[in-house]
Parts: C-alpha cells; sequence; structure tokens
C-alpha cells in the first residue's frame, strides 16, 4: 500500500490558498528559514518604542478585524492598524531577494504574500479601518511620524 501524504492545512483567503511549500533544499536552508522571526521582531520593537517616545498607547499583536491577520500595532479608537512588513516575506522592492534554490516556490509564495497583504487592506478598508505599512528597513522615527500624523488627520474629523 503507498502511504498518501496527508494534505497540509494552508491558510487561506477570498479561496486562495498558499503555495505548497517544497522541501527545504537543505538542513541548513530550513533552519535558517525557521530562524527568521516572525513575532516580535526588532523592526517591530523599535516602532512600538518610537510611537511609545510620542506618548501614544496602543495594543500590538491582535487581528483588527475577525479573521484577518494579526496587525503589529492597532489603535482600535481611531480604527488604524499598523503592520511591520518584512522585507523578505512582503518581497520589498529594494531588499527582495529571491532564492535561487526553489526559485518558482518562491515567486509564487512572494506574489501570494502581496496579493494577501493588498486583501488584508481592501477588507479593513471595508470595515472602517486604515492600514498603515511600514518596511521593516524603514527608519522606525519616520514610520512613528506616518503613524502620529494619520491618527492626528482622523481625530479632527
Ligand atoms: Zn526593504
Amino acid at each position: 500500500m503507498v502511504a498518501r501524504r496527508q494534505p497540509v492545512r494552508t491558510p487561506t483567503f477570498g479561496g486562495e490558498r498558499m503555495p505548497p511549500a517544497p522541501p527545504a533544499s537543505t538542513p541548513e536552508a530550513r533552519r535558517r528559514l525557521q530562524e527568521l522571526p516572525r513575532k516580535d521582531t526588532v523592526p517591530e520593537l523599535a516602532l512600538r518604542s518610537a510611537l511609545h517616545r510620542l506618548g501614544l498607547r496602543f495594543r500590538v499583536n491582535i487581528a483588527p478585524i475577525p479573521g484577518r491577520r494579526r496587525a503589529d500595532v492597532v489603535f482600535r479608537r481611531a480604527q488604524v492598524a499598523v503592520y511591520v512588513d518584512g522585507c523578505f516575506w512582503h518581497g520589498c522592492p529594494t531588499h527582495l531577494r529571491v532564492p535561487r534554490t526553489n526559485r518558482e516556490f518562491w515567486e509564487a509564495k512572494f506574489a501570494y504574500n502581496r496579493r494577501r497583504d493588498a486583501d488584508t487592506d481592501r477588507q479593513l478598508a471595508r470595515a472602517g479601518w486604515r492600514s498603515v505599512r511600514v518596511w521593516e528597513h524603514e527608519s522606525p522615527d519616520q514610520a512613528a511620524l506616518k503613524v502620529l500624523a494619520l491618527l492626528t488627520s482622523i481625530a479632527k474629523r
């Protein structure tokens, strides 16, 4: 009897399924990927500190609307969600270098991530939220000022 691999449940949005992951090319490649931080990364922490220095209070790592990706920083009353997008996973135009091994998979994966980010922004907008996307390479102080400007403009309406 041939053992069938159980299909892995992959996250979806709008009926679209994430491209299935190929096996890591080498144990080292697998380890490097697993070590990429996904949560409380240095750029996220730097942005939070910069926001605190501006006297802002917010929630962290919560989903602004049910079923969507958690935002890194959430201002509930103002309905503003801030995402710090990693240059690798979110395909920053300046720093993205598609790995040479499994290139097709990675291109599909980055394209999927970009569509999912755009979809999240649309869903948030539909629910009356604004999203701010900050690249991990951006200066945290500049990004914090951008968030402050948005919050100020919302408060004035
Ligand atoms: Zn970048």
